[in-house]
């Protein structure tokens, strides 16, 4: 007998075994899919990580294999490393992993239809339950397990189901979705026998009388080069009718005539592109110095932290990079930290590295995902794949150079769900299985890496000149708190100064940015007569208001629904906003310059990707003068005429309790600042805030990078905090508080029993409750010379004691480990 061990997508064990049926015993491997039972009638799409022999555990009765998906893996052997590596160090189940590791397209899951029997004729009364499923068929003659519940509203239709198969008034077939359909079209070619010269001037004797039938051709000719086989293309008839603006109807009597036929063909879904690839810039001398340090470093480590201020030419220089690991024959990663930003770049790359470069992230539709993986999976080709933190798990087959773009940005970590990965650490992993290197980016480089960069694990190369000799913009601090004071700033956001720096930007044509980080019009809203504030239902936070369809939102939930007329509290009728977002600033923006066309970025203007790409592209070309936004506008944009960017609040960016507060606070004000004034001329900031004097305003002021990170380094080692300490949080969740309260402190109790003071909490988090669920978390440091190998036994261990608890069932559990 031959087992096999697999992993399902569910977040129980790691793996379970199967027996593998004889006549498959040859074809099931690792890396394969198979779909097996699991539960209660339920199948599911199950990837294969070792075959043996010899049963497993002679207690359990083990299933067989339902069914063989695939004649060859669809993983790469290091594939299934990477994932053992990330459900070990995040402390997750390798089925957690698998969910986000295919694409849908390749976990097919199994629409159950149940077909009804027509001739079924009850001999004893039917249960109310099984009537009402039978009932749904009306008409129709087989529905999915799926549609069943919906059409009866019953919870569980299965086991109404199986007790109607055993009366014989239903039949069950299991029929597997087929995730992935190739996309055919079709192309034109030139029949065999006119493929020579006196033969197709025969033709064109022919056609002297068709004249419209005879341009076709010549465009035919002209553009797919079919008599000159070093040149000739295929040609689909969609391309064919475009270039030659006939109708189908005269291709059709070129058709008829024999002299081109047509065929059917499988085509890619992936973006080809048609123009012949560029060369990339000469790079400027520092640029040079920078490259040639890079290549330096990697000769030690395998890790190299590139610190280049912006706009001062970090792309150049990776495409470099880009462009001799591809002539190695070997494969690139360029990873960024969001979909948003991937458009900008896509262009530049595309238009150098032509189709060598794939383009892979959640927005693309899942086919094109699929046909991502495949082409990786099959070819061991030398391609530049460009990528959100997903990417990492596509099969490569010989990874030469991961980049991660913007390294500082926080979503390279994944929240929510399993597994709680950050991106850029596991790209330093996933290289290093390949014998690759990794180059991080960025203008203000997380403390994290610029430690490692500082203790030697990495290497560090600094550009510290923008590109074309441009200056770093001048940083103007405007007290707002003394303008309030002096009446100067009465109910009014802007400042004379930012005013004033805004008009003259305009007048010389240039452009501006507006920088708030809060959406909606006003962060908290409450009523003028009893101070009564409205909250989220589900969540304990106050609502934001959004004016544009009066609105109150919850920016944790969603939970939304109109602010009432008058105060349910007292029924006043006023109410006060406290504090702005976007949307106010935009209102005061279009009553200060009427005239000048001004647009708003961020989650609620930009729901999609079109919406962000129009926003862009109409400031791009200057159609819009003045844009507003939050940390989306933070994000390695590049746009070449902004000479003004005001910083409304940056108050509001430094204070709250996080001890990332001050970096990321830092981090953002330098990143928007860097928009404004590249390419020929200096920009201005304007940075408004009530504390001047603040020692991070003045670092800001002063770009002075290094100096942030060496007062933040000295309060971290005060107090254990990264990157001196690993920081492991333990999020408890219930809707039953006293369960929680009970549960959580247990929990600690037994962990401060094992691990002494690195366990900290039961603590309450700033926001306690979420969509209904009230939170705890317990939060460890541990020393990062532990390692997590032994912490995650003792870890394992405790949960383990806790499910005894009957209390604990009512509790939600998850590890973040190094989180952001
Ligand atoms: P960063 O990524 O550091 O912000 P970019 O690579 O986007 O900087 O460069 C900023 C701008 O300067 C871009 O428009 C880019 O085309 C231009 N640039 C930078 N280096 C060169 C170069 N060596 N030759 C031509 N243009 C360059
Ligand atoms: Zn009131
Ligand atoms: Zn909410």
């Amino acid at each position: 007998m031959r087992y096999a061990d697999v992993i399902l997508p569910l977040p129980l064990e790691n793996s379970y075994t199967y027996r593998i049926p004889e006549d498959l015993e040859k074809n099931v491997i690792p890396g394969c899919r198979v779909i097996v039972h699991f539960g209660k009638k339920r199948y599911y799409t199950a990837i294969v990580i070792e075959v043996h022999e010899g049963t497993p555990d002679t207690r359990l009765e083990t299933k067989e294999i339902y069914a063989l998906l695939d004649a060859a893996p669809v993983l790469r052997r290091p594939q299934l490393r990477f994932w053992r590596w990330i459900s070990s160090y995040y402390i997750c189940k390798l089925g957690d992993v698998y969910k986000a590791a295919l694409p849908s397209g390749l976990k097919l899951e199994s629409e159950t239809a149940v077909i009804y029997n027509a001739d079924f004729e009850a001999t004893a009364p039917l249960r109310p339950n099984e009537q009402t499923v039978l009932d749904a068929f009306h008409g129709a003659s087989r529905l999915t397990i799926a549609e069943l519940e919906r059409k009866t509203g019953l919870r569980n239709v299965l086991p109404v189901v199986s007790s109607l198969m055993a009366k014989g008034a239903v039949e069950v077939s299991e029929e597997l979705k087929r995730g992935f359909v190739p996309r055919t079209s079709v192309f034109i070619r030139l029949s065999e026998e006119y493929r020579d010269e006196a033969r197709l001037q025969a033709a064109f004797e022919e056609l002297k009388r068709a004249r419209k039938q005879e341009s076709l051709l010549v465009c035919f000719l002209d553009v797919s080069h079919a008599l000159n086989p070093a040149l000739a293309r295929e040609l689909s008839k969609k391309e064919l009718l475009e270039r030659s603006g006939c109708t189908p109807a005269v291709l059709d009597g070129l058709l008829k005539r024999g002299i081109l036929e047509c065929y059917e063909k499988e085509v890619s879904r992936l973006r080809m592109s048609v123009c012949r690839p560029l060369t990339p810039n000469p790079l400027t001398p520092a640029q040079e110095k920078a490259y040639r340090e890079i290549h330096e470093a990697f000769r030690s480590k395998d890790v190299c932290l590139l610190h280049g201020v912006t706009s001062s030419g970090k792309t150049e220089i990776y495409i470099r990079l880009i462009d001799e690991v591809l002539r190695l024959g070997r494969q690139v990663l360029y990873l960024l930290p969001e979909i948003a930003i991937t458009t900008q770049i896509t262009e530049r790359l595309a238009k150098l590295f032509g189709d060598k470069l794939l383009v892979y992230h959640s927005k693309f539709s899942d086919n094109e995902r699929v046909e991502v993986w495949n082409k990786l999976l099959h070819s061991g080709e030398p391609l530049l794949i460009l990528g959100v933190r997903s990417s990492l798990f596509l099969p490569f087959k010989d990874l030469g150079l991961v980049i991660v773009d913007e390294e500082h940005e926080n979503t390279y970590k994944q929240q929510d769900p399993a597994p709680r990965y950050h991106a850029r650490n596991a790209a330093i992993v996933l290289a290093g299985m390949h014998g690759g290197k990794t180059l991080l980016g960025s203008a203000t480089p997380s403390i994290d890496s610029y430690f490692n960069a500082l203790t030697g694990k990495y290497g560090l190369v600094e550009l510290l000149t923008r590109y074309g000799d441009c200056l770093m913009p001048e940083i103007v601090t405007v007290d707002v708190k003394e303008l309030r004071r002096k009446k100067i700033m009465k109910d009014t956001l802007f400042s004379p100064e930012l005013v004033g720096r805004m008009r003259e930007a305009l007048a010389r044509d240039e452009q501006v940015i507006l920088f708030q980080n809060r959406r909606g019009f006003a962060p908290m809203i409450a009523c003028k007569a009893c101070g009564w504030v409205p909250h989220c239902v589900n969540c304990d936070v106050s609502l934001a208001y959004h004016k544009a369809n009066r609105q109150l939102v919850c920016h944790y939930c969603g939970y939304t629904y109109r602010l009432p007329e008058v105060c349910p509290e007292c029924g006043g009728v006023e109410f006060k906003m406290q504090g702005f977002g976007t949307e106010k600033v935009e209102e005061e923006i279009a009553s200060l310059f009427p005239a000048v066309r001004i647009d708003r970025l961020d989650l609620d203007s930009a729901r999609t990707r079109q919406a962000y790409e129009r926003i862009l592209l109409d400031f791009e070309k200057g159609k819009t003068r003045i844009l507003i936004g939050t940390q989306m506008l933070s994000k390695g944009l590049d746009f070449g005429n902004v000479s003004v960017v005001g910083i409304l609040s940056a108050d509001s960016l430094m204070n709250f309790p996080d001890f990332r507060a001050h970096e990321r606070a830092f981090q953002l004000m330098v990143q928007v600042s860097g928009r404004a004034g590249r390419r020929d001329k200096r920009g201005t900031v304007v940075l408004q805030t009530t504390q001047p004097g603040h020692p991070l305003i003045q670092m800001v002021r002063r770009f002075a990078y290094k100096e942030m990170v060496r007062s933040q380094l000295e309060e971290r080692s005060m107090f254990r905090y990264p990157p001196y300490y690993r920081l492991i949080v333990l999020v408890l969740r219930s809707r039953d508080a006293e369960a929680l309260r009970e549960m959580s402190g247990l929990y600690a109790e037994k962990l401060r029993a094992r691990l002494g003071e690195r366990v900290l909490g039961p603590v309450t988090p700033p926001v306690t409750r979420i969509q209904t669920l009230l939170i705890k978390k317990i939060v460890l440091k541990v020393e990062i010379s532990a390692g997590i190998a032994p912490l995650r036994e003792v870890l394992e261990r405790v949960h383990a004691e806790m499910r005894a608890y009957e209390a604990f069932k009512r509790l939600l559990v998850h590890y973040d480990v190094d989180p952001v």
